[in-house]
């Protein structure tokens, strides 16, 4: 038997009905949260709703219903449920992103405006552009729910650094070093849709870069190259 981590399951049931106050789902089912606890080697999921799981809402979900598998997808014997639909997605991104131990897929109405007209979003602020990775957040190609094509297509989005991606005409993805920063990294998704929207009619939103946050030139390439990451946090302890 393997010993499941009930507090994470516990905080990602919290996290989910979080994503119905927060506006990141329609308020239904849609969406999903995973945590991968690396030392462990499991990852933690919303579960695939089912006739047998009938949660018509992230509302009503409890910290049994949180499905656990493995890195390759399979769920562990004393789990009992079937993870979400977009898992091959997940586990795509983890596997591309060691950075990565938190991903949240979310449905909110504004990054909805931009995956449905198949546009990137810039990131105009300096807190939206370092939340989302010091990058704009890409519009990954359409995929099918759930399939290997819309996995790939993601992983070609987020790239080597960046925490932030569109689903063409579904949804974004959220990537964080755990559950609260990914939480935060799909609200920050909201507020720069939003934003660069009201920008685009009083003449169109600007793309910050590197050079708007940092003067060491080398670093710039070294980061723009993957060789050196930058981190929120090392901003903060810059200034
Ligand atoms: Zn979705």
């Amino acid at each position: 038997m393997t010993s499941l981590n009930y507090e994470l399951r516990r905080r990602i049931a919290e996290a989910a009905t979080q994503m119905c106050e927060q506006s990141l789902t329609t308020g239904l089912n849609a969406g999903d949260i995973s945590v991968f606890d690396r030392d462990a080697g499991l990852i933690y999921a919303l579960p695939r709703p089912c006739a047998q799981l009938p949660i018509r809402s992230w509302r009503d979900i409890r910290p049994e219903d949180v499905a656990v598998i493995t890195p390759d997808g399979k769920v562990v014997q004393d789990s009992y449920q079937t993870p979400t639909v977009e898992i091959p997605m997940h586990l795509r991104l983890y596997e591309a992103r060691p950075d990565t131990n938190a991903i949240v897929h979310s449905h909110g109405e504004w990054s909805q405006v931009f995956a449905a007209a198949g546009k990137d979003i810039p990131t105009a602020t300096i807190d939206t552009y370092t939340h989302c990775g010091f990058a704009p957040i890409r519009c990954g190609k359409f995929g099918m729910v759930g399939s290997e094509e819309l996995a790939v297509a993601m992983v070609e989005a987020v790239g080597v650094s960046a925490k932030a991606a569109l689903m063409e005409c579904h949804g974004a993805v959220a990537l964080g070093y755990d559950l609260e920063n990914s939480m935060l990294v799909a609200r920050v998704i909201e507020r720069a849709a939003r934003q660069a929207l009201f920008a685009y009619l009083i003449g169109g939103p600007q793309q910050l870069g590197l050079d708007h946050v940092i003067s060491d030139r080398d670093l710039a390439t070294r980061i723009t190259s993957g060789d050196a990451r930058l981190h929120t946090e090392d901003l903060q302890r810059m200034a």
